[in-house]
């Protein structure tokens, strides 16, 4: 099959490319270096007549067991870079950075040269891509522009003007990003590093880290927090198979081991039924899930799983 030479591959295990560690293969696994190289997958990819899935650091995802249909993007070497494009006298930072550079990456590099406000994304996993996709931590705030390649290999530039960002949402077109340009407050670097140290030390009592899960498994519904209301309801430690409502954290599903797909959908499908019977909200994921069996069946009438779920 004609994909450009070295970074496509056949059935590549999704487990080892999220966080959760779970799911099934990739039937092609697509790591382009250039922008040229990703136009020539594309390209390819419609001719054959594929679905494409985008997985950045795969932070916020959920992969099928039986895998993934077509071909799944996966950006890493080739766009790791990261340019400071304002010269030092200037009041705000600006930053050029690959859409696959750890956004960890620049919460360092905001304690090194003083950019203010990172600290929003301190201890944030994934990639820079992932995390304007999804708006992660208000990301949306500091961008300034994104370089996406549509699906049909068109290079596109979308200025802020342009975007909306809104909680867990943007209003990005389908495509995939390739860059984004950022731009931040300038503080003192000690002051940058103090605030990153203590939002980390926070995230590290609050959120559960030890154990594999794709952070918080859904949004919070209008001003209310969904791990409270899961939490009320009596679910924290609840477990299906090997995916337990974390006991720290009650908005975590956690991977006790060799959780499966199947077994975080089938918690999900209970914690919503019994969040709506207790409280009549309806959850709604914030994990994203990839390859096959989704939406989760609606609270009222979901059936199935749920009867294996013990505490
Ligand atoms: C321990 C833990 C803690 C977390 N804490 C938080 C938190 O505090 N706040 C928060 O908001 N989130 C949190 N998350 C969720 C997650 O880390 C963020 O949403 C993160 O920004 C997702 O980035 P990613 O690269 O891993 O995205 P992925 O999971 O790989 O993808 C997410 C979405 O973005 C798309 N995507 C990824 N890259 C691209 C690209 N280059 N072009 C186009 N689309 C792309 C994917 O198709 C998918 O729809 C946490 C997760 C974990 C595991």
């Amino acid at each position: 099959m004609p994909w450009p030479e070295g970074c496509v591959w056949r059935d590549q295990p999704l487990a080892n490319h999220t966080s959760f560690r779970i799911g099934g293969p990739a039937e092609w696994f697509a790591q382009p270096k250039t922008i040229e190289e990703l136009r020539e997958v594309l390209r390819q990819t419609a001719r054959l007549g594929l679905p494409l899935t985008v997985v950045g650091g795969g932070t916020n995802t959920l992969a099928a067991d039986r895998g993934v249909r077509g071909v799944v993007i996966h950006l890493s070497r080739g766009f790791r870079g990261v340019d400071i494009v304002s010269s030092p006298e200037e009041l705000m930072a600006r930053v050029r950075c690959g859409a696959g550079v750890l956004t960890q990456r620049l919460v360092y590099l905001a304690a090194k040269h003083g950019w203010g406000e990172l600290e929003l994304l301190a201890g944030l996993p994934g990639q820079i891509g992932g995390a304007v996709t999804m708006n992660a931590q208000h990301i949306g705030r500091f961008v300034r522009q994104v370089t996406q390649v549509a699906l049909d290999g068109t290079v596109r530039q979308v200025a802020r003007e342009q975007l909306r960002f809104g909680y867990r949402d943007s209003s990005l077109e389908p495509g995939i990003i390739v860059e984004v340009e950022l731009e931040f407050p300038r503080i003192p670097a000690a002051q940058a590093y103090e605030r990153i140290h203590r939002a980390l030390a926070y995230r590290n009592t609050t959120q559960d880290l030890r154990v594999p899960s794709a952070g918080c498994a859904f949004k919070n519904p209008p001003g209310l927090a969904a791990g409270r209301l899961i939490d009320q309801s009596g679910l924290k430690g609840l477990r299906v198979g090997d995916a337990q409502i974390s006991t720290r954290h009650a908005n975590f599903i956690v991977n006790l081991g060799q959780a499966s797909c199947d077994d975080v959908l089938g918690l999900m499908e209970h914690v919503q039924r019994l969040v709506w019977k207790q409280h009549g909200v309806v959850l709604e994921p914030e994990v994203r899930l990839v390859g096959e069996r989704w939406p989760l069946a609606p609270p009222q009438t979901g059936a199935g799983l749920a009867e294996r779920a013990r505490p």
